[in-house]
């Protein structure tokens, strides 16, 4: 018999008022819970699978489901607990609303920024209103009104409340939804270092994080991800690790180093644009194959041997216009890798980026589909920059000419054995020097296992999926200066104020402790975030010793604080305990003839297979304390 994971952990005690709480009684006939044998046509997801076949969840609409009474249990335990260590962690709850005025956005540019996200829309008197996909400037705008001097700050503000995400394709049942549950946090600060300032509170909420996931039972890291404005690694996003999950997370082995793909450095790659043509340049038709992969399998050409030319535009101002005219950068990775936009803008040493609009790029003279680094390289306001893999005139591990398939700059073309010395309608020398080169040579792709550490010579990164279910960011003074925010600092000055933003999908977290915790016959809970710690399973509903029994059993269970679901429908004891299975409540307890003669139930833990073991009566409740930590 194994033990469950601890209700309370040693780095995060509950508060003693929870623990003296009585628990809850409820019975399976007075509730809802409509558990099923088939899961969703569209559910992939474990978690969307067990959840609605669970009774927990069940869809309304895309992206848009009814939390059931079990659901909402899990619900409720996750928002307790995260309440709990933000209250812990001095923040202050608060409620915004979800039905804000688009005006708001419009002085911060994400009315456009958000664009489809955004779910926007009219109300009868003509005024553009949105529903909260965040709260940055619902709080911003609270802030400004109601608090004007330092002496007011630090403050850290939450709630936690339904968002609103038009996603494209939402996915995964409760992991990505079009509704869902928030924690969001904002802090204000008037310093970044010492006392009272961004760190101090940055630093709290990483805690706070990690007391949340841990009291959660979720295996769970802090990774870096995509820096906000202010230097340093200024934010974490906090990921549950399973196989399932949307993000790639890399690692190093050796130091411990764990960064998102999009955000993770690589260490040192050499590279070299010198080497001799691996043959004569030539053009093959290519019809109808804009994309890597349908020409490699065209030409029978492997994808790490082709060159990928991706076409950004620069964002400019108006005055950047004037003064530069339009400016674009092709990122040149191979093949086989991924560009990756944040690194492209780093390199470009450039404010913002997007991709080109493909009508606009060809009007300027780049073919979408078949752009090649050639592709108006030393034009003014181009600027090519390629990735150390890319960058290779020689094959090293052949020994030979390195064999480069690229676009041709023309419609339905690509190029066989482009050679960077020899095709780039200039030297090498001259692309890449000079006060202002045409062509650099950076890391502009996302990371991947196998790839050098950054932070240790010789070791290799190492993959793993995960699902971010938290995000602590240093915002600095983006919305405060957008919005213009700022307070009379004790130096008489005015200075915009400096914030900080902390998010947890609560939904979200509820459906990855499924993800991380489930087996062939249903949900493993955690026993934090269990609907119900025990499940008192009555063999014989109409025999009024085996209810009394039960009563009696859950009643003293509950005086000790565990909430007990017994399950007295008149249905056949393989159909009970298939359903206890799915909605995997951690602790079972049965009641049934054998057990009763001799004053006991049968004592089985989710986790364990096989018969469970006989428990008095008596001892019920310290049997139960003990799984549980108690
Ligand atoms: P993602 O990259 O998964 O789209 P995000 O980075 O845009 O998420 P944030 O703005 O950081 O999300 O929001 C804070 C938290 O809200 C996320 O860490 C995540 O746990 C949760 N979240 C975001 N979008 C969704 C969604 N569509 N459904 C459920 N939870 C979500
Ligand atoms: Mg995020």
């Amino acid at each position: 018999m194994g033990t469950l994971p601890a209700m309370t952990t040693s780095t995060a005690t509950r508060s003693p008022v929870s623990t003296v709480r009585t628990g809850d009684i409820q019975y399976w006939s007075r509730t809802l819970i409509p558990t099923a044998k088939d899961a969703p046509a569209d559910a992939e997801a474990p978690s969307h699978k067990l959840l609605v076949r669970g009774g927990f969840i069940r869809r309304l609409a895309a992206g848009v489901y009814d939390y059931l009474p079990l659901g909402h249990r899990v619900l409720r335990k996750v928002t307790e607990i995260v309440r709990e260590e933000m209250d812990r962690a001095g923040a202050s709850e608060l409620l915004l609303p979800a039905l804000c005025p688009t005006e708001l956005l419009h002085e911060t540019g994400r009315a456009d920024e958000y664009g489809d996200l955004l779910m926007r829309f009219e109300d009868r008197h003509g005024r553009d209103s949105y529903l909260g996909p965040t709260h940055e400037e619902v709080i911003t705008e609270l802030m400004r009104s109601a608090v004007s001097s330092y002496k007011q700050l630090p403050l850290n503000l939450y709630q936690i409340q339904t968002k609103y995400r038009d996603e494209f394709r939402p996915r995964a049942g409760l992991l990505r939804g079009r509704e869902f549950l928030m924690k969001d946090a904002y802090s204000f600060h008037m310093h970044v270092e010492g006392e009272g300032g961004l760190n101090e509170t940055y630093d709290a909420m990483y805690r706070a994080y990690s007391n949340v996931f841990e009291r959660c039972g979720l295996n769970f890291g802090a990774v870096e991800a995509e820096a906000g404005p202010i230097g340093g690694s200024a934010s974490h996003e906090f990921m549950v690790f399973c196989d399932t999950g949307e993000d790639t997370i890399l690692r190093c082995p050796e130091t411990g180093y764990a960064a998102n793909m999009e955000k993770c450095e690589i260490g040192e790659r050499s590279w070299s644009l010198e080497g001799e043509p691996s043959g004569e340049a030539e053009d093959v038709h290519t019809p109808d194959c804009p994309g890597i992969e349908d020409v490699s399998k065209l030409l029978k050409v492997k994808t790490r041997n082709m060159l990928k030319s991706v076409v950004f535009r620069v964002k400019s101002t108006p005055e950047e216009l004037e003064k530069y005219g339009e400016e674009w950068i092709v990122a040149v990775v191979r093949g086989d890798h991924e560009v990756n936009e944040g690194k492209v803008k780093k390199a470009a040493e450039v404010g913002a980026i997007e991709l080109a609009e493909p009508e606009k790029a060809r009007a300027n003279g780049f073919e979408i589909g078949y752009v090649s680094p050639r592709a108006n390289l030393g034009k003014k306001g181009v600027l090519v920059v390629v990735d150390p893999d890319a960058a290779q005139g020689l094959d090293i591990e052949k020994g030979k000419p390195m064999f480069w398939v690229t676009g041709a700059d023309k419609k339905d073309y690509h190029t066989k054995h482009f050679c960077w010395s020899r095709d780039l309608g200039m030297t090498i020398e001259e692309a890449t020097t000079g006060s202002c080169p045409a062509l650099m040579v950076a890391d502009v792709r996302n990371a991947m296992a196998g790839d050098p550490s950054p932070k240790a010579e010789g070791v290799e990164l190492e993959a793993q999926r995960g699902i971010e279910v938290g995000h602590i960011f240093k915002l600095g003074t983006k919305y405060s200066e957008a919005m213009g925010y700022t307070i009379m600092g004790e130096d008489q000055a005015l200075h915009p104020v400096i914030m900080g933003c902390y998010g947890i999908g609560v939904s979200r977290t509820m459906a990855s402790a499924v993800e991380m915790s489930h087996d062939d016959n249903g949900i493993v809970w955690p026993l934090a975030l269990a609907p119900y710690h025990v499940l008192v399973t009555v063999m014989k509903p109409d025999d009024s010793a085996s209810m009394d029994a039960a009563k009696n059993v859950a009643s003293g269970l509950s005086a000790s604080g565990f909430d007990v679901l017994i399950d007295d429908r008149f249905e056949r004891p393989g159909f009970k305990f298939k359903d206890a299975d799915l909605i995997g409540i951690p602790i079972r307890l049965t009641i049934g003839d054998k057990g009763l003669a001799e004053g006991a139930v049968e004592f089985k833990l989710r986790t364990d297979g096989g018969k469970g073991e006989f428990v008095k009566f008596d001892a019920v409740v310290d049997r139960c304390l003990e799984v549980a930590g108690g």
